[in-house]
């Protein structure tokens, strides 16, 4: 079965997966794709032969043409199309956040429990990079006994002026706290978000941050922002464990930027969620759940940001069907 894409925001990243889907995955194509501003969809599908433009979303999800749904529009849209998906029995993958809000994260949840299947996949692409899949594997061989403690270093050189202080939190960071939740297998309970001496080349951005987030069984993680930082972008991680450590592998000269590190991320990701969909399975990635912890992991730290108080992160109880999660 070639599975049929329709995509909904044909900007930035939505035209990135579409390159992507047509130029080096297999099993898929893009058959449907609608954007705010119609024109540039219009201009996309030029190069796609088989792909008609829609003028909304929601007509696109409804379309006999569309078997699958890539949600690549601004974060604020994505709780309508997601539940639309679900609505109409479509899998459907969306790029982060899985909502902007708590409570929009809870409706989809609430929709997919109630479909009773796992519709949902939610764009945290770290989780399909070897060296983060490495370091999972050595923390869950046992080798470097319990972790006690993860370091998340999140760099980036520059940001445009619209950034704000929030989004160090829930566009940055928000991987940072994917990743640990995956890598420790644990929730995260409780932020202090601590903002480090600014640094000079940020405009009077509060930036570098650094976040100490505590974990269930009490181990932590200890995020750094530093997206001012010029001389490239960094990804770096440690566990530090009760008998050893492992430090997650970087590449052999840092990235010019996050779409340099993680191109074969991003082509594992959606090569697992096309597969996952070609065989009629459950996507195996990053659920509703892990979208909606992460949201509540953001909306605390952002809290942190205001007060500089320790913020406890409260999720409340897992359904059973995120249990099925098996990545
Ligand atoms: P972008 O370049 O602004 O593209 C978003 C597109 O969606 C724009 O063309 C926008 O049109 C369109 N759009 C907005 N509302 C829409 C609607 N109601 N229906 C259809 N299209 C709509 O942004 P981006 O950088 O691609 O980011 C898109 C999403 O991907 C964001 O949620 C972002 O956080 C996420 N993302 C994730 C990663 C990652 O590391 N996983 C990396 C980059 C981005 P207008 O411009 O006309 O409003």
């Amino acid at each position: 079965m070639t599975v049929a894409i329709g995509v909904i925001g044909t900007g930035m990243i939505g035209t990135s997966h579409i390159r992507r889907i047509t130029g080096s995955l297999s099993g898929a194509r893009i058959s449907a794709v609608t954007d705010a501003d119609l024109a540039v969809a219009k201009q996309v599908a030029e190069d796609l032969p088989d792909a008609e433009v829609f003028d909304t979303g929601q007509a696109l999800i409804g379309s006999g043409r569309v078997d699958a749904v890539l949600v690549t529009s601004w974060g604020p849209t994505h709780e309508e199309f997601v539940l639309a998906a679900i609505a109409a029995g479509k899998p459907v993958f969306c790029e982060k956040p899985l909502a902007t809000t708590a409570d929009a994260c809870r409706r989809i949840i609430a929709a997919e429990v109630a479909a009773d299947r796992r519709l949902v996949q939610v764009g945290f692409m770290r989780r399909y990079d070897a060296a983060y899949r490495r370091l999972k594997a050595e923390i869950e061989s046992g080798a470097l006994g319990a972790p006690l403690i993860y370091y998340s270093a999140h760099r980036n050189p520059a940001v445009p002026s619209t950034y704000t202080r929030e989004m160090a939190i829930v566009d940055t960071a928000v991987h940072d706290f994917d990743i640990a939740r995956w890598l420790l297998g644990e929730e995260l309970v409780a932020i202090r978000v601590v903002p480090a001496k600014p640094n000079s080349l940020g405009n009077g951005l509060q930036d570098p941050l650094l976040m100490i987030v505590e974990t269930e069984s009490g181990a932590l993680v200890n995020v750094e922002t530093s997206v001012n930082i010029r001389y490239g972008y960094d990804i770096r991680g440690e566990a530090v464990g009760e008998k050893g450590t492992a430090t997650l592998a970087g590449p052999a000269r840092v990235p010019a930027d996050w779409r340099e590190r993680f191109t074969p991320a991003f082509d594992t990701e959606l090569q697992e969620w096309i597969d996952a969909i070609a065989s009629g399975a459950e996507p195996a990635g990053p659920s509703s759940w892990d979208g909606y912890a992460a949201t509540v992991v953001c909306d605390a730290g952002v809290k942190s940001l205001d007060t500089l108080d320790r913020v406890p992160v409260v999720l409340g109880a897992k359904p059973a069907l995120y249990e099925r999660s098996v990545r």
